[in-house]
């Protein structure tokens, strides 16, 4: 990196951090001829990973929507929330490597895959009604229901 008071080239980071949400990194240089200090960010290039559905629209990726989902699928599971951004991530960076526009129903099978390592009773949840939708949004609410009615049975007091 050019030093923005001498132009000299060489410069040596004297220290590096994470911003508080990790999409970036901010390092702090000194210059090696004039020992000015600069500081230089980096930061991932965004290419969006594109989700097509069924009626053919194209939409991005959306990771809160992969995760609304798992949390209606895990709902009363063993399952932190940590582990379910991990998850999103993960089936994220596999969809990328494939390369190129990904059917949504590939998402879904990815999700599953990986729940499926996690906690195979969300695992079926999920199983269950992601094959009739093509939208996530779609899995998150019939998920809920499905989590609340199951809940609902398991609590309810004994009919006589
Ligand atoms: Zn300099």
């Amino acid at each position: 990196m050019r030093c923005p008071t001498c132009g000299g080239f060489d410069d040596k980071v004297v220290d590096s951090r994470q911003s508080e949400d990790g999409t970036s990194i901010r390092r702090r240089r000194a210059c090696l001829t004039c020992n000015q200090r600069f500081t230089t960010f980096e930061r991932l290039e965004e290419v969006p990973l594109m989700v097509v559905k069924r009626s053919g629209t194209r939409e991005p990726f959306d990771h809160a929507k992969v995760v609304a989902g798992l949390e209606a699928a895990t709902k009363a599971r063993p399952v932190d929330a940590a582990q379910l951004e991990d998850l999103a991530s993960a089936v994220e960076e596999s969809l990328r490597l494939l390369g190129g526009d990904v059917p949504s129903n590939e998402v879904g099978r990815a999700v599953l895959e990986r729940l499926r390592d996690l906690d195979v009773v969300a695992a079926v949840r999920f199983a269950s009604v992601y094959k009739e939708f093509d939208d996530l949004a779609d899995f998150e609410r019939e998920l809920t229901e499905l989590t609340h009615s199951a809940l609902t049975k398991a609590t309810a007091p004994k009919q006589h």
